[in-house]
This record gives structure tokens, C-alpha cells and sequence, in this order.
């Protein structure tokens, strides 16, 4: 608890740092990318209004010229117009506002050329140079004198098409620029944009001056391209990479945890071992001591009495040696240093063998016996000291385990091609939960102190082991009160490769 408090603080501090200063970045980061884009707007409009008066200057330049050298000037005017696509429609009028050149208005021209010529004859006109009138659209005024001194007022209009191909396309396509460039005109549409604006943001814009009046230069993002969005994008990535680094810290810890507490768990395991073997050792040593020494003595007279002390000797002698065979295989095994040696073996010799060395405690506390080997078995490729081993210990526990009833079973048959060897009892049974966990070392259903009876807990680890080095393994029916049934189930025939 104190480790998560510690790992999780910091980690929380860094969290709330980190996004403080992914803020301060958004919003500096923000700004200093509007300040570029004014910046870059600014520039790019003052050069569409260089190329737009460029072009205007050198057609005045142009439309001078010849004023001053013709004195019917109309065939090189028509001339002059279709070698300036940007030039629209162009009129010249007197200095009283008489429309001089073309000599026809065309379309509706009169309407919207004819009051600005009026309205700049009252002395508008006096003014030099060129200058712009907004009225219906984008018209020019110029004011040039005639070969013979006249005034001429020049009025022009811009062909949009022409202004979009040949001044802002030009001007605007090459520009180093994440964000779409737009013209809006006084109405604000666009007149020209450099990519599809879409469902793009209005960032800014910035006016021309006095080439395009009220037209404006806007500049859009992209969607996604802003940095706002960029920014969120890295506190997006930052708070799921801290997400994901605090779910693994937490893992870690609670691995961790785990794994204390099961090795806590297996050292109280191994040292309840060490005190059972040796209380498993003691106990048949100081019987074998005890008879031994009574002999010695040769205070037993009786024939028959010695003899049931040679027996008691012999008896504990085996329990010893199972004992000590079962610790040394443990350790083996553990050590991986385990080998089986698989030879053609006999069933029913290896059950009545094992049966035998347990004549003795189970007449003594008056087991019914029931053995039953199917005929017909043949020989099986197996280690017949590890098999019989594990039979050993199946039955050594059904006596330990044994309740007021005293039966024990052992059956071995021919199961869906497999030799099923089972071995049941009466006897105290195993609740369901502790089934899987009884086959793990060390392993004593409730230390088993509660019932009374001495053991190492490696008895079933090693049935198991010997099972499964058989390719085989081994299942177990039971219940609290019901007895149990153990079944070491093993391959008929060897294994191809094996
Ligand atoms: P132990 O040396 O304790 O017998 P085992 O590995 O042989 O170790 O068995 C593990 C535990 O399984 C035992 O402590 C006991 O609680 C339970 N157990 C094994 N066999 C039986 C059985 N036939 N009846 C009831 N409980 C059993």
C-alpha cells in the first residue's frame, strides 16, 4: 500500500506537470502560429498588389502612348484591349464626361461606367494618375492627356477570370505555407483559393490597399492541421502513455505483492516439510530402536513374540525406505536429475507386489481389500519401480486418510486405450477446491494437522510427476465423507517416438 502511495504520487505530479506545460505549449504554440500566418498573409497580398499594378501600370503606360502619338486612336485602343486580357471593358471620356472611345456602351456598361465618368468629370478628373472607384464591381480611373493636350479620363474593368489565372494564382500557389490562402471579395466569397476550402477553419485575414479595395486575403486551416489540434493530439498520446505506465506500475506492484506472498507461502510450506519428514524419519527410527534393543537384551523368550519384532523392525525399515525413495525422487525431480527407465512390465505382479508390502497395516487395522486386474493387459512399457511407487503412495494414503470405514480398492483396467489404475478408500474425501492444489508439493489439505495424520505433501506431487513422464496423468473423484478415488491413467502402447 505504502509503495503504491509512493509510486503513485510522483506519478501524479508528473501527470499534472506535464499537462500544465503541454498548455503553455498549446497556447504560445498557437499564438506564434497566427503571428506567422498574419506575417506570411501581409507579405503575399502586398505581392498580388505589386504584380495587379505591374500589369495596370504598363497598360496605362501603354494607353498613353498611343493618345499621344494618333489622333484616331480607336483601331490600336482595340488592339491594345486584346493584348490585355486583364482589361476587362475600357471607356475614355472628355473632361465633361462625354464618352469618347468606344463608340457604343456595351451590355449594361452604361449604368455603372456612365454616372463614374459623370461624377469624375465635376473634377475628379483633375486628379493625376490612377486611382480606383468601387461601384458594382472593381473599376479603375486614370486621368491621360491626348496628343493635342486634351484630358482623357481612362476607365477600366478587370476581367476576374484573367486577375485569378494571371495575378493571384501566380502570386499565392508557390507560398511555403501549411494553411490554405483565400481572396474574398466584398462580399466575402472566395475569388480565389489555393486548395478546396471544404469545411477548413478561418484563421485570419488581411486587407489589400488601393489596388483591390475591400478585397481581402484570408488565410484558413486545413481540419486537423491546426496546432491547437496537433497539441491535443500529444496530450491525448501523453495522458494514455501515463495511463498505460500507471496500470503497469500498479501490475508490477501487485505481481510483485503476489509473488511475495507466495513464496511466503512456499517457505512456511517447505519449513512444515522439513518438520514433517523428520517427525516421518523419528517415529519408525526409535520403534526400530526400541525393538532392536529389546532383542539385544534377549529378554524376548518367546519364539513367536521375536518374530513379530524381527516383522515390526522390517515394516518400519520399508516405511523408512518409501520415505527416504520419496524424498530423494522429490529432490530429483526438483533438480530435474529424474530419469525413468521404460521396460516392458507386467500389471498384475507390480499391484500384488506393491499390495504386499502393505499386508501387514492394513490387516492390522482391518481393511477390506478388493483387487481386480483385467486379464489380458499384457506388458506396458514403464519404469515399474516409479509406477510402483506412485501406487505405493496412492495407497499409503487411503490407509492414512482412512475413516470408520475401511475399505480399499485398487482396479486396473483398459479405458479408451489407456490403463486406468485406480485406487479407492472410504475414507475422510477431499473437498472440491482443494483437488488441484493437493498434486502441489509441499501441499497438506489444511496442513493437514487437523486430521491428525503426518505427511510430507509430496507424495501426490510425485504420483503426479511419474504420471506425466509416463505421458499419462492422473484424475481424482471425491468428496468431504465419501471416500476417494484416485486413477493414475497411462498410455497402453509406447509412444512412436518415445
Ligand atoms: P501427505 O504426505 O500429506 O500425504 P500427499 O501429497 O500424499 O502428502 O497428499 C496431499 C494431501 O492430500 C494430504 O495431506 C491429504 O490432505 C490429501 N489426501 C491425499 N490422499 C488422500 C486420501 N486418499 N483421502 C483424503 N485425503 C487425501
Amino acid at each position: 500500500m505504502l509503495a503504491l502511495v509512493a509510486i503513485v504520487m510522483p506519478v501524479t505530479i508528473i501527470v499534472v506537470l506535464g499537462y500544465v506545460s503541454l498548455r503553455q505549449w498549446e497556447a504560445s504554440s498557437d499564438l506564434l502560429f497566427r503571428e506567422q500566418a498574419r506575417d506570411m498573409a501581409s507579405m503575399a497580398a502586398e505581392k498580388v498588389e505589386m504584380m495587379l499594378r505591374h500589369t495596370e501600370d504598363a497598360f496605362l503606360d501603354r494607353l498613353q502612348q498611343i493618345l499621344s502619338a494618333q489622333e484616331r486612336p480607336e483601331r490600336a485602343l482595340d488592339a491594345l484591349l486584346s493584348e490585355s486580357p486583364l482589361v476587362g471593358r475600357l471607356y475614355l471620356f472628355d473632361r465633361r464626361g462625354e464618352r469618347v472611345y468606344p463608340r457604343a456602351w456595351r451590355d449594361g456598361d452604361a449604368g455603372t461606367f456612365g454616372p463614374l465618368a459623370a461624377e469624375a468629370g465635376k473634377g475628379g478628373a483633375d486628379r493625376g494618375g490612377k486611382y480606383q472607384i468601387v461601384a458594382g464591381g472593381q473599376i479603375c480611373l486614370a486621368r491621360l492627356v491626348t496628343a493635342r493636350g486634351e484630358i482623357r479620363l481612362a476607365a477600366f474593368s478587370r476581367d476576374i477570370e484573367t486577375l485569378r489565372r494571371d495575378i493571384l494564382d501566380p502570386a499565392l500557389r508557390a507560398l511555403e505555407s501549411p494553411t490554405i490562402v483565400a481572396v474574398l471579395d466584398p462580399a466575402g466569397r472566395p475569388v480565389y483559393s489555393r486548395a478546396p476550402l471544404g469545411d477548413a477553419e478561418h484563421m485570419l485575414a488581411v486587407g489589400f490597399r488601393d489596388a483591390l479595395p475591400e478585397w481581402r486575403l484570408a488565410v484558413y486551416q486545413p481540419p486537423g492541421a491546426a496546432p491547437r489540434q496537433a497539441v491535443r493530439r500529444q496530450v491525448m498520446l501523453f495522458t494514455v502513455a501515463f495511463g498505460v505506465l500507471l496500470v503497469l506500475i500498479v501490475a508490477g506492484i501487485v505481481a510483485s505483492w503476489r509473488l511475495t506472498r507466495r513464496q511466503t507461502e512456499m517457505a512456511r510450506l517447505k519449513s512444515d516439510f522439513v518438520a514433517n519428514v523428520s517427525h516421518d524419519l523419528k517415529t519408525p527410527l526409535s520403534v526400530i530402536r526400541m525393538f532392536g534393543e529389546t532383542l539385544e537384551m534377549g529378554r524376548v523368550t518367546d519364539e513367536r513374540q521375536r518374530r513379530q519384532y524381527y516383522g515390526v523392525i522390517t515394516r518400519e525399515s520399508e516405511r523408512l525406505s518409501r520415505l527416504i525413495d520419496n524424498v530423494l525422487d522429490f529432490s530429483r525431480i526438483e533438480g530435474g536429475r529424474r530419469t525413468y527407465e521404460m521396460a516392458p512390465t507386467a500389471i498384475e505382479p507390480l499391484v500384488r507386489d506393491t499390495l504386499d508390502a502393505f499386508a501387514h497395516p492394513l490387516a492390522q487395522q482391518g481393511f477390506k481389500v478388493d483387487v481386480s486386474v483385467a486379464p489380458n493387459l499384457g506388458e506396458l512399457p514403464l519404469d515399474a519401480g516409479a509406477i510402483g511407487q506412485a501406487l505405493a503412495n496412492l495407497v499409503d494414503n487411503a490407509i492414512k486418510y482412512s475413516g470408520s470405514e475401511r475399505v480399499l480398492s485398487v482396479d486396473a483396467r483398459a479405458v479408451g486405450g489407456r490403463l486406468a489404475l485406480t485406487v479407492s478408500d472410504r475414507g475422510l474425501g477431499i473437498p472440491k477446491a482443494e483437488h488441484a492444489k493437493i498434486f502441489e508439493k509441499f501441499y497438506r489439505v489444511g496442513r493437514s494437522d487437523t486430521q491428525g495424520r503426518r505427511g510430507s505433501g509430496v507424495g501426490l506431487a510425485l504420483v503426479r510427476h511419474v504420471a506425466e513422464a509416463h505421458g499419462g496423468d492422473v484424475t481424482l473423484e471425491s468428496a468431504p465423507g465419501e471416500g476417494s478415488r484416485f486413477t493414475l491413467w497411462l498410455p497402453l502402447r509406447r509412444k512412436p517416438d518415445a
